[in-house]
């Protein structure tokens, strides 16, 4: 079943507020299997939500309408599409009820709009309004298509969809089969290069479909897959996973919406009983504060140094005036140092160090962007890396980070 959905405001189309509700409601549609094809938003205009609506019901099987169902002059949705449908508009005697109540309890007089509300399309379902009064419809049209009209404030509508309408459909045999879907997470590698060794994958998809994302310094694809029930579509999704991992496994870090990088190296870290420090010039302390964020990080980190200045290298970290002297601040040696220092006065397992250009100006002729990463592994050699980010100060420190986790990761990759 093709689905469209119709977001009627003016404030909409104007770019005032975002579509929240239409975004809401595609997920939950396409929980059920529902497909969303098309997304329209139309003003407050009678002439034009018509249009709207003789082009959606064209080529869609269900029409759902979002906004308009208020007392006011401009909310007209439930007046078009009744009109449209032929459908005389009577009262819903539960809303009425619910409507004189309030009226009554709030000792307010009632304006005859109000009564508007609970006006529904004749031969519709009523969907309850549990946070407001607005009614909404469920016209099941055997000759043509199917109307949904919902409420445009988002608390009405959003519930109106869990408790009324999700279950209206799914009652209704709307539910043909269910998607499920799996989001891959990437580091170290980008876009275009995880794209291009995947293109006969992605060029060739259609169950399951692969959708690339390019993050702050990372890469997701989310694999989703349709099918008669999750079983099967989890099934679907892993066949695609399994050959997405023999290209590119090296640079996959975990799965899921709301993982991070540094979740996944932190939780290592503790699973593994591997303590970390850090010694951090250019990035002042960010990468720090990422593993903080993270639940449960006190069991392996013990702190560590901020060391934005020479002199604090110094003094904090006791790297020898020398290297930083001879070699420069932004430089191997120093990254090494530092890495070395941090490790052996925080006596952890691990250490990771960031000297770089954050600019946007150079410094020792180096460009912004310029940056050495070391890492420091128990009684191994420290080593140092140097990269290139772009795209402004606040990234080259993001990423700056992301590479740092990166390091660690790969160093337990290797165990
Ligand atoms: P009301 O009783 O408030 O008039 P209504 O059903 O007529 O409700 P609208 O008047 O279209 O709905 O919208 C009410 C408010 O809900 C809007 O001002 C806006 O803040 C919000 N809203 C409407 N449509 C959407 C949408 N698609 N996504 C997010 N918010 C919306």
């Amino acid at each position: 079943m093709n689905a469209e959905i119709v977001a009627v405001g003016t404030e909409l189309l104007l770019g005032q507020i975002a579509n929240t509700n239409g975004a809401y409601l595609a997920q939950k549609l396409a929980e059920i299997g529902v497909n969303v094809y098309y997304q329209t938003v139309v003003g407050d205009n009678p002439e034009r939500l018509e249009s709207v609506l003789e082009v959606a019901e064209k080529r869609s099987d269900l029409v759902l309408t979002i906004g308009g169902l208020g007392p006011t002059e401009d909310d007209l949705t439930k007046q078009i599409v009744a009109r449209h449908l032929n459908e005389p508009l009577v009262t819903d005697e539960a809303a009425k009820v619910k409507i004189d109540d309030y009226a009554a309890k709030s000792g307010r007089n009632q304006t005859p709009n109000n009564a508007k509300q609970a006006l529904k399309i004749q031969h519709a379902i009523s969907l309850t309004n549990h946070n407001g009064f607005a009614v909404g419809d469920l016209y099941l049209n055997q000759q043509g298509p199917s109307y949904v009209l919902l409420p445009g404030p988002p608390a009405e509508c959003l519930m109106m969809i869990d408790r009324e309408l999700i279950p209206e459909l799914k009652k209704h045999g709307q539910q043909s089969h269910v998607f499920s879907s799996k989001v891959m997470r990437f580091v170290g590698i980008g876009e275009s290069k995880l794209v291009t060794d995947l293109a006969d994958l992605i060029d060739n998809q259609t169950n399951p479909t692969i959708a690339p994302y390019a993050k702050m310094a990372e890469v997701t694809l989310r694999v989703t897959a349709s099918a008669t029930d999750e079983k099967q579509a989890d099934e679907l999704i892993q066949g695609v996973v399994d050959q997405i991992m023999a290209r590119d496994g090296q640079y996959f870090y975990g799965y899921g919406d709301d993982n991070s990088l540094a979740n996944v190296v932190v939780n290592q870290l503790i699973d593994r009983q591997l303590s970390v420090t850090a010694a951090e010039s250019l990035t002042a302390g960010e990468f720090q504060s990422t593993i903080g964020s993270i639940s449960g990080v006190s069991a392996v980190f013990p702190g560590g140094f901020v060391t934005y200045a020479n002199e604090a290298k110094h003094q904090l970290l006791e790297i020898p005036a020398n290297v930083i002297n001879s070699q420069g601040v932004v430089s191997k040696s120093t990254a090494i140092w530092m890495a070395r220092r941090a490790k052996e006065k925080m006596q952890t397992d691990i250490a990771v160090s960031f000297t770089g250009v954050a600019g946007p100006d150079e410094l020792e002729g180096q460009p912004a962007g310029t940056v050495w990463i070391g890492i420091a592994y128990r009684d191994e050699e420290p080593k140092a890396y140097l990269y290139h980010f772009t795209n402004g100060r606040q990234q080259v420190r993001a990423r700056s980070v992301m590479a740092g986790l990166n390091l660690i990761r790969q160093r337990l990759a290797a165990n």
